[in-house]
């Protein structure tokens, strides 16, 4: 066989203690599931379903990159994340049979343009420009269950220049990963190699080139990456 173009490159995520990778589907993110960020963010975080955006595997940037600050915005917000990895999918998943659909998990850092993200909130206008841009979501290396179970309480933490901006609780997810799941797949058909953004504690705010961002969650893994 042979192509019009060039044929594009899997996105691999490698695995902590093994060598071998988990190929990346489809990237998926949760808005506002935290309520302290949700009310930062001027929402009441009682009212509100869970909703869903999407980023490109290809957005992914692995562990030990840097991450180019791009262009079109001046307000570019770090935001700590719990990753989901799908080993398994479908429809209409049941919270109680979610979780046997997780292949591990990751920490990782929801890029956002939000200059562009409150402009396209007030103009009714899709949010992909602010999220999906490139290299928006960098991710360290996933952790399988059988190493890290199905974490729900460890801290989830980020600073930036050694100052701590967020410090939050896995446990602080309004909806926790089986309902996640159980949601998203009403929407979608999930399947393996899927990849959830979960949604980011209180404590958002701005980057600027140079900057050493690190998170991690606790029983997880950890983060640094540098803004260039
Ligand atoms: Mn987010």
């Amino acid at each position: 066989m042979s192509y019009v173009v060039p044929v594009p490159g899997l996105v691999l995520l490698p695995i902590i203690d093994s060598d071998r990778l988990f190929p990346v589907r489809r990237v998926y993110c949760v808005g506002r599931n935290y309520a302290a960020h949700a009310i930062e963010m001027g929402h009441d975080p009682d009212r509100e379903a869970p909703f869903f955006f999407q980023k490109n595997p290809d957005n992914l940037v692995l562990s030990g990159l840097d991450f180019p600050y791009p262009p079109l915005s001046g307000d570019v917000h770090h935001e700590v994340e719990l990753v989901v990895a799908l080993k398994q999918g479908g429809s209409d998943i049941s919270p109680e049979e979610a979780l046997e659909c997780v292949y591990g998990y990751a920490v990782g850092i929801d890029f956002t343009r939000r200059d562009l993200q409150a402009e396209a909130k007030a103009s009714g206008k899709p949010w992909a420009a602010a999220k999906a841009f490139e290299h928006s979501a960098p991710i360290s290396p996933l952790v399988a269950t059988d190493i890290a179970g199905h974490p729900t309480t460890g801290r989830i933490w980020l600073s930036v220049n050694g100052e701590r901006r967020q410090d939050g609780s896995l446990d602080q997810m309004i909806w926790k990963v089986p309902e996640i799941i159980a949601e998203l797949s009403k929407l979608f058909t999930l399947a393996p190699g899927d990849v959830i953004m979960t949604g980011t504690p209180s404590g958002v705010g701005a980057v600027v080139r140079g900057d050493i961002v690190s998170c991690g969650i606790d029983g997880v893994s950890a983060l640094d990456v540098k803004v260039v």
